[in-house]
């Protein structure tokens, strides 16, 4: 076996033995057990409290490299200053498959040094430079024990402790919307039984025809728990990340249940398609009737107009908005996006409205990313007296509860700055760089080749097209890179003559 010795010396205490006394000592020793000396380490200290030890530090540095596989020190009490000191050190030189012999005692297994380690163990992430990972861990920990990983919980479900429980009340309204879809209900049918039996969603709201498709998309329901899914957007998550774990949770839906409503939804897809993909609607879904604020959807009308109609038309009977059409209603918002918007006289006003806005927005972040640091370094102070309290051998049980609290906390206040540290700073806008994107955006729309694209590009600008009997009303979003920023910069256009059919 191959080892490092280590030496210190306090020149302040006459009764320690010399460098050289302890070195004997080690190198004897090592020769009585075949050992290998391939290094010495030496401190001599000016005195014993002052963290000067920079052949320690060496040492522990290069037991990373491999070029030994022991520390050997005469007496433990060389090796660090405390306890604390103790156990860290002998953590880091573990992971690096490195053990401590001391000549003149046995291994350190006091009962407080083997508490004192675990805690360290468990206190892994408090010295780790990756943060973002180990809180990922934790939360992927939480998936591998079915527990919940914040947010709003499904419907059906109530969060206790941390775990799924059935909510029996909201059980019977996920239960229902099974089984009325499997029976061949639409969504309008359904939302109608729900409402009438006073149904809720878990926000309190009515139920869309969203909010039921999630419910009949979330396999939770069948008891499996999946974690990770659904991040599409986050592209640093693997596939490995992703964790499905069968009757995890309690089911509140039978698997075969399940299966048959996905086929069914399947299907529907595809009537569906069949049956709209021959024209794009290039402002579908941002069309909204001014009377009663419904959708306004495409619709062959009379057989041979094509127009926005709305929505609630047609359901209810309850609405006397009239059709709009659609190739007029069409030309007349992306003339309005051209004027409003794509001017380059409105280019600087953007720009100077955006950038106070980014100040703003630079100043609150900059004070929550303080009041967090101030929060964490509190919690850390809490836990440094944990484990000095410890060291002292003043072990409690209850602290051991304490500092997992502590950790949970802490994880929380990290992943919040990594969340808010995400957001990158935006640099100061010019009236050049907003020209820039207009023009790509504005050749795109105005080129007439690609439908899908261009609704792409539309939904970047458009929040909302309000359709009132005598006028039309237009809010604008504005985008930049990937900021998003709503501003409504355009309200109302005149209605053009030739729009109503
Ligand atoms: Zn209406």
């Amino acid at each position: 076996m191959k080892a490092a010795a280590y030496c210190r010396f306090s020149s302040d205490n006459q009764r320690e033995e010399s460098i050289d006394a302890q070195l004997r000592a080690i190198k004897e020793y090592a020769e009585k057990n075949n050992i290998e000396i391939v290094k010495v380490y030496a401190d001599e200290a000016k005195s014993a409290t002052t963290d000067d030890r920079p052949q320690f530090l060496q040492m522990v540095k290069d037991s990373e490299i491999g070029i030994f596989e022991a520390v050997i020190v005469h007496k433990l009490d060389r090796f660090a200053r405390n306890r604390y000191d103790s156990a860290f050190y002998k953590r880091q030189l573990k992971k690096n498959g490195v053990i401590i012999i001391s000549v003149l005692e046995q291994l350190d297994d006091s009962p407080e040094s083997i508490i004192l380690e675990s805690v360290l163990e468990g206190m892994a992430e408090y010295y780790s430079k990756n943060l973002a990972r180990e809180v990922m861990k934790g939360l992927k920990e939480n998936a591998f024990n079915a527990k919940f990983n914040g947010g709003i919980p499904p419907l059906g479900y109530n969060i206790v402790e941390g775990e799924y429980h059935i909510n029996n009340e909201e059980a019977e309204a996920i239960k229902l919307i099974f089984d009325l879809y499997a029976k061949g209900y639409g969504y309008r049918h359904i939302i109608d039984e729900l409402n009438l039996k006073g149904y809720k969603t878990k926000n309190g709201n009515s139920f869309s025809k969203n909010s039921l498709y999630g419910i009949l998309r979330n396999e939770k329901y069948t008891g499996k728990y999946i974690f990770n899914k659904g991040t599409k957007t986050n592209h640093r998550i693997t596939k490995d990340d992703v964790i499905i774990i069968e009757n995890a949770i309690p089911a509140i839906i039978d698997k075969d249940l399940f299966e048959k409503v996905q086929k069914k939804i399947n299907e529907r897809k595809i009537e569906r398609g069949a049956n709209t993909a021959k024209r794009t609607y290039l402002l579908s879904g941002l069309v909204y009737c001014g009377i009663c604020g419904s959708k306004m959807v495409g619709c062959l009308s009379r057989g041979k107009y094509v127009t926005y109609r709305c929505n609630k038309k047609d359901r209810t009977k309850q609405c006397t908005n009239k059709d709009i059409n659609k190739d007029s209603l069409e030309v007349f918002i992306v003339e309005e996006l051209n004027k409003k918007i794509f001017d380059p006289e409105v280019a600087p006003i953007l720009a100077k409205l955006l950038n106070e806005e980014n100040q703003k927005l630079n100043k609150e972040k900059f004070e929550k990313i303080a009041a967090l640091k101030k929060n964490y370094n509190k919690i850390e102070s809490q836990i440094k007296n944990i484990v000095d309290a410890i060291a002292e051998g003043m072990y409690q049980p209850i602290m051991k509860e304490k500092m997992r609290e502590l950790e949970d906390k802490k994880n929380e206040i990290l992943y919040s700055l990594s969340e808010i540290e995400k957001k990158k700073e935006t640099s100061f806008i010019t009236p050049e760089i907003i020209m820039e994107i207009f023009n790509e955006d504005r050749e795109i729309i105005n080129s007439l080749n690609n439908p899908q694209k261009i609704k792409e590009v539309l939904k970047k600008y458009i929040k909302k097209i309000i359709v009132y009997p005598t006028e039309i009303k237009c809010e604008f979003y504005f985008w930049i890179g990937d900021d998003f920023r709503s501003l409504e910069v355009a309200a109302s256009g005149v209605e053009p003559p030739t729009l109503r059919v």
